[in-house]
């Protein structure tokens, strides 16, 4: 048999060296549930980083595709197939929106989404061509292509991949102040995740979202949430941006929205927004395909049942009451998101996030560290409490708390 250690050699010998994943080989999974290749279990703490919200192979979830993958999963847009409509009259009005322009992975989304406000900025708005801003956050996470690096404040992200697209502005996370300041004539978006997840999972100041959202109506600026990470029912809402009562002029959505099947995301927005767009000028051969469409269509229909919403809630209670006990301990220094959803800096004396991350391997949980100090916990949505307790058991003692 091909031992664990042999793959990653192997991988390592013939891929690109972007990642530094713990040495785990899965083979199998099942809700929250994986399996590697020597037959161990180990139970899943981080969700594909919110991808598989439902769990490991869902059987809603699998059924939706099997029973597509019988019938047709790819036309490209050249022509028409009969599950798109469905899909982006449900997934627009899930939002509370009109319109939905598909793609397929979370940052070409965001990509979609600048696209968009710029089109916006210079057909609706009248901002001359090249002039459009666009306001960001400092340690935002939207994406990995060249656009997106080039308004991030990570320098692994960003080194050396120049030269950078211009036309954003970076002002701090949760600072009203530098917002207001930062927009001005030209600017077109403000583009936010509600709450950063790569960032460690990073929860505005309260009532932040709510200023930015009056803010940029009253400065004719789209408020674009991206929430690809922090949507479909992580926080214990369908979307990150209810907690605060925000409805934003535009969604991006990706991960959860593919139900951890295939790649799926999107654009949601009004139909004045998108409508900016003519044939020709934006799309993807594979955005919108029926197979994508099949699966994110149960997945909107069991967002509609709001189970995994309120799961979500109620297990998130539970979490951050088991976490924040860990604060007294002074193995973590600080704890924070919202619903089933957490960021934990660690404190030096009970090791790096990395150590904290191989540990709990070694003990059958699986967590990811961040480039901080930060271990993030996001399980799936359907995991059991017991698990669930099960799992934090392992971080106490990890931690030797
Ligand atoms: N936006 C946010 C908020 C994300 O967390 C991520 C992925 N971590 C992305 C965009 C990019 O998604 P993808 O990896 O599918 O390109």
């Amino acid at each position: 048999m091909t031992t664990a250690e042999d793959l990653i050699a192997a991988a390592d010998a013939h891929s690109a060296h972007t990642y530094h994943p713990l040495p785990v080989v899965v083979a199998t999974a099942e809700g929250a549930w994986m399996t590697d290749v020597a037959g161990r279990r180990y139970l899943d703490f981080l969700a594909g980083y919110s991808a598989l919200n439902f769990g490991h192979r869902h059987p809603r979830l699998v059924a939706a595709a099997r029973a597509q993958l019988e019938r047709v999963t790819l036309t490209s847009r050249a022509f028409h197939h009969d599950r798109f409509a469905a899909f982006c009259t449900e997934l627009a009005e899930l939002c509370g929106m009109e319109t939905v322009l598909p793609m397929n992975t979370g940052a070409e989304a965001v990509e979609s989404a600048v696209k968009t406000a710029r089109k916006w900025g210079y057909r609706v708005k009248g901002v001359p061509a090249e002039m459009a801003k666009i306001v960001v956050a400092g340690g935002n996470f939207h994406g990995r292509t060249t656009t997106v690096i080039s308004f991030s404040t990570d320098p692994e992200a960003r080194a050396d991949f120049g030269p950078y697209t211009p036309g954003f502005e970076i002002v701090p996370y949760g600072d009203l102040t530098a917002m207001g300041q930062a927009l001005t004539e030209n600017t077109v978006a403000v583009l936010l995740e509600p709450i950063q997840g790569e960032n460690g999972v990073v929860v505005p100041p309260e009532g932040y979202l709510a200023a930015v959202r009056a803010l940029t109506r009253e400065r004719n600026v789209l408020f674009v949430a991206d929430e690809v990470q922090s949507g479909l029912g992580r926080t214990g809402r369908t979307f990150a941006c209810e907690h605060e009562g925000v409805v934003p002029d535009m969604y991006v959505l990706g991960k959860a929205l593919g139900g951890g099947i295939v790649p799926v995301s999107a654009v949601v927005s009004s139909a004045e927004v998108l409508g900016v767009f003519r044939p020709g000028e934006h799309g993807s051969t594979f955005g919108g395909n029926p197979l994508a469409c099949a699966v994110a269509l149960e997945v909107i229909a069991m967002l509609r049942t709001g189970e995994f919403q309120a799961r979500a809630a109620e297990l998130g209670e539970r979490l951050h009451r088991d976490l924040g006990a860990l604060l007294g301990t002074g193995a973590v220094t600080a704890v924070r998101g919202r619903g089933l959803w957490a960021g934990v800096d660690i404190a030096p004396k009970a090791g790096t996030a990395r150590q904290v991350s191989e540990r709990l391997m070694d003990r059958g949980v699986l967590v990811k560290d961040t480039h901080r100090a930060t271990v993030r916990i996001a399980p799936p949505l359907v995991i059991g409490e017991e698990e669930l307790e099960w799992g934090l058991e392992q971080l106490r003692t990890v931690l030797g708390a």
